[in-house]
């Protein structure tokens, strides 16, 4: 099982990362994707301490859209700056998270999409799959892959929270599409049929940690070992075995994130 999106370099588990990751080993995670923040200098250091105690990792590297005003002066910089943080750290397989966050709009849209261009085109430069974060954003985002010809790079819309016709738009541009924890939740009705719905070969699952724990971990902090509740409760939607949907999952990393 792979979690394919979360931040355990973050300061949320420097106190007990050793114990995180011994509890993901038992959970019998084959790899986790750690996402790094480029303009977070001690995120990118606890990086360097995570592969020391576990080389399953591999990184995606990105400016998220809330840091985007970062580089409101100079959009350009920002895709310098994920280039130089990729190039020092060669587990890095991905570039994101990138994208537009129009529900917080902690930077300005004009700047978030220049930000989000700039990674695009680097990504074009390096041939990597890109992780897409998204929300309250949904044409401007896909407007911007379409003119940016992301469809060639290919990626994940991370912690996917989309109805049914914005599944089919990820699908057609021929991304993959991440279900996080919130798929647990009993109210989320509408991503319960996405779930059902999406090809196995276009899925991927994630926890986000350590945000959004799943169901019966709600409320507290995240952590990779949870994956395997996503797994469980999109099997179970599927009417398929956990391992039909973790092999698929597995497969489906592996082709975009490794070796
Ligand atoms: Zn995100
Ligand atoms: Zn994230």
């Amino acid at each position: 099982m792979i979690d394919s999106h979360c931040h355990i370099a973050g300061p949320e588990f420097a106190d007990d990362l050793p114990a995180v990751i011994e509890r993901a080993r038992q959970a019998r995670l084959a790899h986790v994707l750690v996402i790094l923040a480029a303009d977070d200098e001690p995120e990118i250091e606890q990086g360097a301490k995570v592969v020391e105690q576990w080389d399953a990792v591999r990184f995606s590297v990105g400016v998220h859209p809330h840091a985007a005003g970062k580089f409101a002066s100079n959009p350009a910089e920002a895709a310098r700056r994920v280039d130089d943080v990729m190039n020092a750290q060669p587990l890095t397989r991905g570039l994101g998270e990138i994208g537009l966050d129009y529900h917080y709009d902690f930077a300005p849209r004009d700047v978030q999409q220049q930000v989000f261009r700039e990674q695009i085109r680097l990504a074009h430069r390096l041939s990597r799959p890109i992780v897409i974060h998204t929300r309250e954003a949904e044409d401007d985002t896909f407007r911007i892959l379409e003119e940016e010809g992301a469809q060639n790079l290919g990626g994940v819309f991370h912690c996917f929270t989309g109805d049914r016709d914005m599944a089919r738009r990820v699908l057609d541009i021929g991304f993959h599409l991440s279900l996080a924890g919130i798929v647990t939740f009993p109210r989320a009705l509408e991503l319960k049929e996405v779930a059902r719905i999406v090809p196995l070969d276009r899925l991927l699952i994630e926890t986000d940690s350590p945000f959004l724990a799943p169901v019966p971990h709600r409320g507290k902090r995240n952590e990779p070992a949870y994956v395997s509740r996503v797994a469980a409760v999109i099997a179970e939607l599927r009417g398929v075995s956990v391992e039909r949907i973790t092999e698929a999952t597995d497969a489906n990393f592996a082709r975009l994130f490794v070796p």
